[in-house]
């Protein structure tokens, strides 16, 4: 096993053409899905994703491919971005012709990935992002300009987009920390060798300080450093190790702040708002509220489809008002589940006995607990998408609720099992349960408020 994933990793390093060729394929085709769709007519009511190319296309991006790449996260850490990501590509090769400035102070923010993430999640769904060419061309059309644009300023060869603005850098890398997989150095190795074993040329695109990489939060599994001076290769590892053994005192504020509002709290708010009936008792009370009140003005569907969603060929237009709701509802979400997960987070590290770590530490280093959790729901919230189509074409999905309910209650039993083993050394029962009941209540209530998505009918 160990000696076949080393394999594979030289196997990359030694056939980068291949990978690149496969690469611009993907390019290609990525630029022929996101631009031609937004050209043509909206699919009729009658046409299917056999035969129209818009719904093909929306069934391509949104119910394989976005599902399917966090679910790879899991399996292959992030080897979609370095071996098929499109605008990956396109970014490093526009930092080779573009200006090749060092990357400034403000690129390097850490916040960087929560607020792309957040901005992404929330513009995507005012502009129903999962259900029209148009929308799906500006989103993902318009970080492709700017990761081209990125590109043709910062770094040289590098991949400064990716590493640092890219809306799901964040998502990803914070995926990636539970991969089976990762490129291991022997730095023992690395130190005897690296006098006597030659370097070969590595440009390591999204740079990453190879010498002191842990795990694959920040690599993408490009292999082009595999066997450098005899101490790195592609490795097996335990998918729980790096959650375990995480020292409190190297937890990211914001990776906490992205797991706990983003990936959890945000998500959620942005599937369940148009698929619960709560909503639209919402809108209704609001609408009512405004005839009899004002102002007028938000009630008016004027906003261009690049603002807020606006087909009326399909009778699917949003008012002022039905922006500010799904706002709000998304954001009111993220707040509450957020909070609430937040509390227990901190209640949980009060009940740690760790001197070594600050409070706030510890909250951050429990809050990566709920990485699977968290991964879940965006696989099972992205379902939503398929299903709909395929409950369109006449399949009924009878086992969906049952198999997404279980794979939230594994992740989450699989989140209470990291918080069991990093405290599996620390004192007697009672001062355990101090630490597992609040992260069981703040899993529970997430479990809670996903409840009505996984049960709702089709
Ligand atoms: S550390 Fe850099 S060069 Fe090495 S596999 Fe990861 S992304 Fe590629």
């Amino acid at each position: 096993m160990g000696a076949t994933l080393a394999a594979s990793g030289e196997w990359l390093r030694r056939h980068a053409r291949v990978v690149a060729a496969l690469q611009w394929a993907i390019v290609i085709a990525y630029a022929f899905f996101v631009i031609v769709p937004a050209f043509l007519p909206l699919p009729a009511d009658d046409a299917h994703w056999f035969n129209n190319l818009a719904l093909f296309s929306q069934w391509l991006f949104w119910g394989v491919w976005w599902p399917f790449v966090i679910l790879s996260m899991f399996v292959v850490g992030r080897a979609w971005c370095g071996l098929f990501c499109p605008e990956g590509m396109l970014t490093e090769a526009a930092s080779r012709h573009g200006l090749g400035r060092a990357v400034p102070r403000w690129l390097k923010w850490g916040g960087w990935p929560f607020v792309a993430f957040a901005l992404t999640t929330v513009f995507g769904q005012l502009v129903s992002v999962y259900q029209y060419p148009g929308a799906t061309l500006l989103v993902l059309g318009g970080s492709t300009l700017a990761a081209i644009g990125v590109g043709l300023v910062y770094g040289r060869g590098k991949r400064v987009w990716c590493r640092h603005l890219c809306p799901v850098n964040g998502v990803f890398a914070v995926l990636s920390r539970v991969a089976p997989v990762h490129f291991a150095v022997d730095t023992t190795a690395w130190k005897a060798n690296v006098a006597s074993i030659p370097a070969h040329p590595v440009n390591c695109a999204p740079l990453v300080r190879i010498r002191r990489m842990t795990g694959p939060s920040e690599c993408h599994m490009c292999g082009r450093c595999s066997g450098l001076h005899g101490a790195i290769a592609l490795a097996a590892r335990s998918p729980n190790r790096e959650v375990v053994t995480l020292d409190a005192n190297s937890a990211q504020r914001w990776d906490a702040v992205l797991i706990v509002f983003g990936m959890i709290g945000l998500a959620l708010g942005a599937f369940e708002w148009s698929a619960l009936g709560a909503f639209v008792t919402l809108r209704s009370a609001a609408v009512e509220f405004v005839v009899e009140h004002g102002p007028a003005w938000v009630l008016a569907d004027n906003a261009p489809w690049w603002i807020l969603t606006n087909y009326p060929e399909t009778r699917d237009v949003f008012t002022w008002l039905d922006g500010a709701l799904i706002f709000g509802w998304i954001v009111g979400t993220a707040v509450v589940v957020g909070g609430w997960v937040s509390l227990w987070l901190f209640v949980s590290a009060r009940g740690l006995r760790d001197s070594q770590a600050t409070l706030l530490a510890n909250a951050y280093a429990l809050s990566c607990t709920l990485i699977p959790l968290a991964g879940a729901g965006l696989f099972v919230g992205l379902s939503a998408l398929p299903a709909g189509l395929a409950h369109g074409e006449g399949f009924r999905l009878a086992w969906l609720p049952a198999i997404r309910a279980a794979l939230l209650a594994l992740s989450a039993g699989w989140g209470l099992y990291l918080v069991f083993r990093r405290i599996s050394s620390g004192g007697q029962i009672a001062q355990r349960s101090r630490v597992m009941v609040p992260m069981a209540l703040a899993i529970g209530g997430v479990l809670a408020a996903w409840w009505p998505f996984v049960f709702r009918g089709l």
